[in-house]
């Protein structure tokens, strides 16, 4: 990935000029003005503090190869790719950079490299993609001696598929496209596709208990772990693979959502299904967001969700329409939807059936009528498809907003159907005061994005021009939206986990007694405190 963004050179995603008018229109930014991130060679890069003698160690265990402290290396390890990361990095700091860049190629050699670092008092950072937004690869050295960055790209070899049983053994290390090719070859899907799948790992994803885009389909990645092998400084901790167990409090949990603070996933058995036949993906719209909540609330109780259900705001679709790559089907269809429904703005939902062409033709026919009774006017394939196309597109967006001084960020939570409105509301408020006493009005949308029968999540995602001091900026944003959330007696996180941006809020999570039960299982499997400080715990 690139050091400064997303995805790789020359794979850059151009704004459409719809977006351009868009921003000077709402967010008075000049489009013509660029912020462009520093070169490489004026980036600031801290000399390596790893002492010689856990370099050399190192270097007996994974080879003198894989111990690398080459600029471009440690700078590509400085941060994750959340807003402010971006920020930092495309100005020239990486302060953060670990000392080393250290692959491994085996669990042993996770072993043995975790043993090394405990003895010479160096931080570990598991590094997946890298592609955490919660400050979770961030190198932390905490009074150590030094940090590396454990990056597990070497360790990718394993898929195996036990297709009688439907699950499939894989390294930590492989990214998802791989992972679902290898997968494919054999006639099954994971059917977990995040919108950071092009550049995030199977380890990344059960690390931070990670939900992909047709996840209400198929599960999160938490639903779909069967096992776990998890090598931490104390030893292994490895999970059967078994359908169910009574035997106690699952331990598999401990390590799901353990964002490297334990220890090192280097391997999990998830459950997989036969790869889908059909696709069909569709457009609807409804009058306004609450209509559109509560007739995904129906078909998720009626046990007639989608795989994908997504609701946009108003905001959100009024936007998206603007921006989208597909902007002019959609926007054609919106329009010939509100002249339909005789008022102005709506909310455009897209729903995604996956299975074999039977069964998607079945469901579609049941969701359809509760969607109906609901007030959802269909649009056709047309937009899903779009969706369908572009469903990656987002991040490389954002890099062209960035390129243009623009502050763009997500944040995502979840709630019960009671509150789902309310909280709606008081986020985009508490966005919106924070973000309009600091210069142009922001834009704030949103959209459901997973469906329970108890309720969904909300994800915000917010855009203003950014301001001198850009980090302050979006500091108050932040805050203000996770106090929101947290005072609503909602999750801090949905599916970003908690990392270092999120530390403050996980005692309203888990309780003071909850904090302490982590910590003490930190302390026996990780004495030394090596793993990934800084990070989950507060
Ligand atoms: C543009 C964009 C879109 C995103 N979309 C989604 C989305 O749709 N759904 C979603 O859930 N998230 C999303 N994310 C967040 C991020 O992609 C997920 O958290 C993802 O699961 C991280 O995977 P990774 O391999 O990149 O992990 P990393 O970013 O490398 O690591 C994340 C955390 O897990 C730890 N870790 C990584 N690998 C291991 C391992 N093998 N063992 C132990 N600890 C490990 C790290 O130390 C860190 O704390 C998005 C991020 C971006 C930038």
């Amino acid at each position: 990935m690139r050091w400064w963004g997303w995805g790789e050179d020359g794979s850059a995603v151009p704004l459409p000029p719809a977006a351009e008018t868009l921003l000077r229109d709402r967010l008075e930014a000049d489009p013509a003005a660029r912020k462009p991130h520093v070169p490489l060679d004026q980036v600031s890069l801290p000399d390596s503090a790893l002492p010689a003698p856990a370099r050399e160690r190192l270097a007996a265990i994974v080879t003198a190869e894989h111990v690398r402290d080459d600029r471009e290396t440690r700078i590509g390890h400085a941060v994750g790719r959340s807003y402010p990361d971006l920020v930092r990095i495309r100005s020239g700091d990486a302060s953060s950079a670990p000392d080393a860049v250290v692959l491994p190629a085996s669990a042993d050699q996770v072993n043995a490299v975790l043993a090394a670092c405990a003895e010479h008092r160096v931080a570990v950072v598991p590094f997946g993609g890298g592609s955490s937004v919660v400050g979770g690869v961030e190198p932390v050295r905490e009074g150590m001696a030094g940090v590396v960055s454990l990056d597990l790209a070497r360790l990718a070899g394993t898929v195996e598929v036990d297709r009688t049983s439907l699950t499939a053994r894989l390294d930590a290390g492989l990214f998802g496209p791989e992972a679902e090719r290898r997968l494919r070859e054999q006639g099954v899907t994971l059917g977990h596709f995040p919108q950071s799948f092009e550049h995030s790992t199977v380890g990344g994803w059960v690390a931070t208990r990670s939900a992909g885009q047709a996840s209400t389909g198929y599960g999160r990645i938490d639903d779909l772990v069967e096992a776990v092998r998890c090598v931490t400084p104390a030893g292994e901790l490895r999970s059967r693979a078994v359908p169910a167990t009574a035997a106690g409090p699952d331990l598999r949990e401990l390590v799901v959502g353990s964002e490297g603070v334990l220890g090192v996933i280097c391997e999990a058995t998830l459950r997989v299904r036969p790869a889908p036949a059909a696709r069909r993906y569709e457009g609807w719209s409804f009058a306004n967001f609450a209509e559109g909540c509560d007739a995904l609330r129906v078909i998720e109780q009626e046990g007639a969700s989608a795989d994908v259900n997504r609701l946009s705001d108003e905001a959100e679709t009024g936007l998206s329409m603007a921006m989208g790559a597909s902007g002019s089907t959609a926007e054609k269809l919106g329009r010939r939807y509100l002249r339909f429904r005789g008022h102005e703005g709506g909310c455009l939902a897209i729903l995604g059936f996956e299975g074999t062409e039977e069964d998607v033709e079945d469901r579609r026919r049941r969701t359809g009528a509760l969607l109906r009774a609901g007030g959802g006017v269909g649009l056709g394939h047309r937009p899903g498809e779009a969706w369908l196309r572009s469903r990656y597109a987002g991040p490389y967006l954002r890099d062209e907003l960035l390129d243009r001084g623009i502050l763009v960020e997500t944040l995502e939570t979840a709630t019960s159907w009671t509150k789902l409105g309310d909280l709606h509301h008081a986020v985009g408020e508490a966005l919106r005061s924070a973000l309009a006493g600091r210069g142009t009005p922001p834009l704030v949308m949103c959209h459901v994005s997973h469906l329970y029968p108890s309720g969904a999540s909300l994800y915000f995602t917010f855009l203003a021009r950014q301001e001198e001091d850009a980090l302050a900026q979006w500091r108050a944003a932040k805050e203000a939206a996770s106090e929101t959330i947290a005072a609503a007696g909602a999750t801090i996180t949905h599916h970003h986990a908690i990392g270092r941006d999120h530390r403050r809020w996980m005692q309203a999570e888990v309780g003071e007694l909850g904090i302490e039960v982590l910590r003490a299982a930190k302390e026996r499997l990780d004495p030394a405190g090596i793993m990934n400080p800084g990070k989950l715990l507060p």
